[in-house]
């Protein structure tokens, strides 16, 4: 599949969707744009967003349709996305799809791949218990799961309509899910 750059990795909290996003970005030279590393940058810095998102993270629940529009319209026009990016952490709702989808098809672009890392669901809540966040307990960690189930899973027929959906076992090393990911998007490993 060559000439494929606009990526979104979807997967639920502990997939491992982050680290291959940015293994994924490395590998074609693009930018990872995570939407939770620019919301808790937000939070760090202090800014009305980081004040107005804290305790939404805290509690493992969604920020807001419209405010994540503006992030990531924002971020999506800066000139390093141009030729293309791993997007982690977005879209999260339909909503959100339909925004990337109207942001893009205004720039005369659209999404080039989305690919889901699989993980069974015991396996996810055994490593949400192993790198939890300060931030996380294990309730805060359920309902992060909760969300992804009811908000973010219907993205993946929706995706799956649109023939751009592809999947790769992420119950693996993160070595061999790199690799999967790789060979999906086409590049040689
Ligand atoms: P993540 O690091 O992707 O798990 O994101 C951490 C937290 O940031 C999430 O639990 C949400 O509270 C918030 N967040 C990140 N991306 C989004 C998004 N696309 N829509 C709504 N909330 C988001």
């Amino acid at each position: 599949m060559a000439g494929v750059k606009r990526i979104v990795l979807l997967g639920a909290p502990g997939s491992g969707k982050g680290t291959q996003a940015a293994l994924l970005a490395d590998a074609l030279g693009i930018p990872a744009i995570s939407t939770g590393e620019m919301l808790r940058a937000a939070v760090t810095a202090g800014s009305e967003l980081g004040a107005r998102v804290k305790n939404i993270m805290n509690a493992g629940d969604l920020v807001d349709d419209a405010t994540m529009a503006d992030v990531i319209r924002d971020r999506l026009s800066q000139g390093d996305a141009v030729d293309g990016f791993v997007l982690d952490g977005y879209p999260r709702t339909m909503a959100q799809a339909e925004t990337l989808a109207s942001i893009l098809d205004a720039a005369q672009q659209s999404l080039d791949l989305v690919i889901q890392v699989e993980v069974p669901e015991q396996v996810l809540v055994g490593r949400a218990l192993d790198r939890r966040r300060e931030d996380d307990t294990e309730e805060v960690m359920k309902n992060r799961l909760a969300v992804y189930e009811e908000k973010t899973t219907p993205l993946v027929d929706h995706y799956r309509e649109l023939e751009l959906l592809h999947r790769v076992d992420g119950d693996q090393s993160i070595q061999e899910v790199a690799a999967a990911v790789l060979e999906t998007v086409g590049v040689m490993v």
